[in-house]
């Protein structure tokens, strides 16, 4: 039978953003009566892990998000206040990049082997980028004296206007791939310079000689463990498991929230912590504003796919590789081998693995596929990178983000044309309680 519960504050998703607004209101106002209402049946969301084997027996592995750097200050100062663990990405030894031209190369200088020309080139796009995003004001990007300009063109666009040779193009469509699970023509140009600004640009992101770069730091025993810490800090009976919310409904003075297993609670206040998308699947009442609406029919979540293999040995360290590979991920490159990424996987505990993504047009093909064939295909990769050896794993597995209930893809929700001067202002404005 439906029952009615009331709270002071219903907090919709226990993702790390849901169990971390819990948290922190918690701290400061510890007689806070409230729920945290999560549609699966774990904590975690878009962090997620799976144990698998190894030679001494299995390990853990995240297979959703997993790296932080010193340049991401709010996690890392959670992680210090959680007593939680961190350790270098391993990244000693020589890279792999393999071109569209399907030229493998190794290469152990910090930039890829180019030409002069596409040096100079990538010297001279990193300037420009580093120099453009600066201009994007973080608290408010419609601000940008060029905003109706920059969120008028995807950023393929500006790729073409701006960049000279096909191989630094290249470079800059691996990059968007795997950073934001897109291809740069699903994209506004401003809602990148944005992203870029508030990551602390374009070098932090790409190049693993600077200090803070994205893949900086993995967490000891998973960063899906840091959902469940915090989970186990709020204590079980604020966190309800397997409740999707499905309707919101506003009076004057309270918010009835319900969930599709009949549950209902009448709240002061609600916060939404879910992908910007699957608020459209909730019935709202009043219904949201027209901008509110517009804004999240405009922000598409993006494609990544996820794997990870396990191996009795580092054999790629001993023949001098780190383990980085990275390909061009152009139209037509895909069609046998989805793999754009590949990072040494290696544990803290040390079990040895490679694992990597697949990105952009070969996401949205290899999806397609079942998930042994992604595995056959991935296999067959990683030997052409890595060796023999690379295609016996110990363990494998694979994650299609995009089938993912309640999420629908990943790492993010990306902003197309338009939608950055138009309805961006209303991302974080509250609509009454
Ligand atoms: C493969 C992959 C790699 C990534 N790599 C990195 C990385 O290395 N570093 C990094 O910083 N970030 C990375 N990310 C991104 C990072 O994981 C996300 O930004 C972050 O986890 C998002 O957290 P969130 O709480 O905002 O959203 P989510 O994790 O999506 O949580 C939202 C929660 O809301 C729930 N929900 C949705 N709708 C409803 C509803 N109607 N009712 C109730 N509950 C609902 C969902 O089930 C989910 O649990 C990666 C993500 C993925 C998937």
């Amino acid at each position: 039978m439906a029952s009615l519960e009331a709270v002071d504050v219903v907090i919709v998703g226990a993702g790390i953003s849901g169990l971390c607004a819990a948290y922190e209101l918690l701290k400061k106002r510890p007689q806070t009566n409230l729920v945290v209402l999560e549609a699966k049946d774990r904590v975690g969301g878009r962090l997620d892990s799976i144990e698998l084997k190894t030679a001494k027996g299995s390990d853990r592995w995240d297979i959703g998000g997993q790296w932080v750097s010193r340049s991401q200050k709010v996690i890392t100062s959670l992680l210090e206040e959680l007593d939680v663990e961190i350790y270098n990405q391993w990244s000693n030894g020589s890279k792999i990049m393999h071109g569209s031209d399907d030229v493998i190369t190794t290469y152990s200088s910090p930039f890829p082997p180019l030409s002069y020309v596409a040096l100079l080139d990538l010297w001279w796009f990193t300037y420009k980028v580093e120099n453009l995003c600066q201009e994007v004001p973080i608290d408010d990007p419609s601000k940008c004296p060029h905003a109706a300009e920059w969120d008028g063109m995807t950023l393929e666009t500006w790729k073409h206007q701006s960049i000279w040779t096909n191989i630094v193009k290249e470079v800059l469509d691996t990059v968007v791939g795997i950073v934001f699970g897109v291809t740069p023509s699903q994209m506004s140009l401003l809602f990148f310079l944005h992203y870029l600004h508030c990551s602390g640009g374009w070098s932090i992101i790409v190049d693993s000689s600077v200090k803070g770069h994205a893949q900086e730091w993995r967490i000891k025993g998973t960063a899906h463990r840091v959902t469940e810490l915090l989970a186990g800090r709020l204590g079980r009976d604020r966190l309800i498991l397997s409740h999707p919310v499905t309707s919101i409904k506003q009076e004057n003075e309270h918010v009835f929230v319900s969930s599709l297993v009949g549950q209902s609670y009448k709240a002061k206040s609600v916060i939404l912590a879910i992908p910007p998308h699957l608020a459209g699947q909730i019935e709202f009442s009043p219904p949201l504003p027209y901008n509110k609406q517009r804004l999240i029919q405009n922000m598409p979540p993006s494609h990544l796919i996820k794997f990870v293999a396990t191996y009795a040995t580092a054999f790629w360290r001993k023949a001098g590789l780190s383990g980085d590979m990275a390909r061009s991920t152009a139209k037509g490159v895909c069609e046998n081998n989805p793999v754009a990424i590949t990072f040494d996987g290696t544990t803290s505990d040390g079990s040895p693995a490679i694992l990597g993504f697949v990105t952009s047009y070969a996401a949205a093909k290899w999806s397609t596929e079942t998930d042994e064939m992604k595995k056959k295909a991935i296999l067959k990769a990683l030997k052409l990178y890595f060796g023999q050896e690379a295609e016996h794993p110990l363990d494998f597995c694979v994650k299609d983000w995009s089938k993912e209930t309640w999420n629908g893809g990943c790492p993010v929700n990306v902003m197309v044309p338009g939608a950055v001067i138009n309805y961006g202002d209303c991302l974080r404005e509250p609509f009454h309680r």
